[in-house]
């Protein structure tokens, strides 16, 4: 049996998301990550590689990333969470959805897309509604940077406002 079904996602108002189909026990794997292995060199070199397609990159190692932009990969619907349940476990050159945390039926699921902090990061706004969310989808060690930015133009603005 499956253990998630897809829906309309609660975080991606325009597209689906995964939800889980029954309780799901920490440490599971819920579903492989499947894409085309391409070199890291082909990512660097063509522009197929810019842009949006971050989000579905994964490099696997020195040599190779993990390209799940296919609407055959259906992981690639899980939601970005600042707060996720679950989280991309690989082994080789597979990669998995596993629960990092028991998942209830019915919740949807979500992981960390673990983008390094950028100059783009606000290319990809995070509308997970996490108590912790930075507004950005931001890999958790990176995300100090963003409030670090916030709290500064915060300042500015109230500066501006004694004036
Ligand atoms: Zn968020």
């Amino acid at each position: 049996m499956t253990l998630y079904k897809i829906k309309k996602s609660n975080i991606d108002n325009k597209g689906r998301g995964l939800y889980a189909a029954k309780n799901i026990k920490a440490g599971t794997k819920i579903i492989n990550y499947k894409g085309k292995i391409v070199t890291n060199k082909e990512v660097d070199e063509s522009d197929k590689y810019d842009n949006g397609k971050p989000i579905y990159l994964f490099t696997l190692n020195k040599r190779y990333t993990l390209d799940g932009d296919f609407s055959w990969n259906t992981a690639g619907l899980i939601n970005h969470s600042c707060n996720p349940n679950s989280e991309y476990d690989g082994k080789g050159l597979k990669i998995w959805i596993m629960a990092m945390k028991d998942i209830k039926k019915g919740e949807e699921i979500t992981a960390d897309y673990g983008f390094s902090f950028d100059k783009d990061y606000k290319q990809f706004p995070c509308k997970c509604r996490s108590k912790n969310c930075c507004g950005y989808i931001v890999r958790e060690e990176s995300r100090w940077r963003i409030s670090k930015k916030f709290s500064m133009s915060n300042k500015k603005r109230l500066i501006n406002n004694s004036l």
